[in-house]
């Protein structure tokens, strides 16, 4: 490597499940780094077109896109826009994701399937899709955003803490199967992070224990995962492949 390269300069960087939160925050980081930014969408109609407005306005191509992940004909429409309009897909951050609070006993084969389809197969189909493009190319970058609970477990969430565990597995694998084409595979492991998944699911006293076991003393904000994201995506990231990045603040550690 001759000098330093993080600028992501006109390379098309899809982020899904970005109209909000994590992926949002990816969308602005890769905006700022000279990308041609695509928000995938799923029903966050609004704030992804909000987003939109406000990365055209500093200049950068971005466009917006619905889609479900977990379907396997949505996604492949979504790429072939992606095609149609700004070009073959160079970096895909999978970050779209839902989260279940439940016991076992009381959980559902219908919501088992619907996690693992948005968390785990969501990100096998867009990696699907991506990867023919990459390969011919011979570069490519892929971030998954997987969760601290996928390397730790977590009680009262085991259907998610699976499926994200099913993606770092599958991360480390895809990284291994695809570093001869010049393309990496990394994921990403946040511990508890200030977004609606954190407070539409938590109440103000579960927070409080939850502060209470991070040494840090406080959730991340989303941009802390995304400078870490668009690291991982960018050109001096290129001999880091097939590992998972723990972003907690200590948490699991302790
Ligand atoms: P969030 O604010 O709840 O956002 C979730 C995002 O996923 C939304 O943009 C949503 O899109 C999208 N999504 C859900 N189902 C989808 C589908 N079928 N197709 C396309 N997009 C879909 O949560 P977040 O914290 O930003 O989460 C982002 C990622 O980080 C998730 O994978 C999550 O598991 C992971 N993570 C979060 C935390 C945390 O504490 N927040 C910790 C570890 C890992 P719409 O709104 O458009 O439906």
């Amino acid at each position: 490597m001759d000098h330093i390269n993080n600028s992501l300069e006109g390379q098309v960087c899809l982020i899904t499940g970005a109209g909000r939160g994590i992926g949002a925050a990816v969308a602005r980081a890769a905006a700022a780094r000279g990308a041609r930014v695509v928000v995938n969408y799923n029903s966050s109609y609004k704030e992804a077109q909000t987003l939109i407005a406000e990365l055209q306005q500093s200049g950068c191509i971005a466009l917006a896109l619905q889609g479900d992940v977990s379907s396997e004909q949505e996604v492949s429409k979504l790429f072939a826009e992606i095609r149609n309009t700004v070009g073959d897909v160079d970096l895909l951050v999978n970050n779209a994701g839902v989260t279940l609070r439940s016991l076992v006993q009381d959980t559902s084969a219908d919501e088992w399937d619907r996690v693992m389809n948005v968390n785990l197969k969501g990100a096998f189909l867009c990696c699907k899709q991506a990867l023919p493009y990459m390969i011919r190319k011979q570069y490519g970058r892929i971030v998954n955003i997987a969760s601290a609970q996928g390397i730790n477990g977590a009680a009262f969430e085991s259907v998610y803490a699976a499926s994200k565990g099913g993606l770092i597995a599958f991360t480390k694998s895809l990284g291994s199967e695809v570093a001869p084409s010049g393309i990496t595979a990394n994921a990403i492991a946040p511990g508890p992070v200030a977004t609606d998944m954190i407070y539409s699911h938590l109440d103000e006293a579960d927070i409080k224990t939850l502060l209470d076991e991070i040494p840090a003393g406080r959730l991340a904000e989303p941009e802390e995962i995304a400078s870490a994201c668009v690291f991982l995506l960018s050109r001096d990231a290129a001999y880091i492949n097939a590992q998972v990045l723990c972003i907690d603040g200590g948490w699991i550690a302790r």
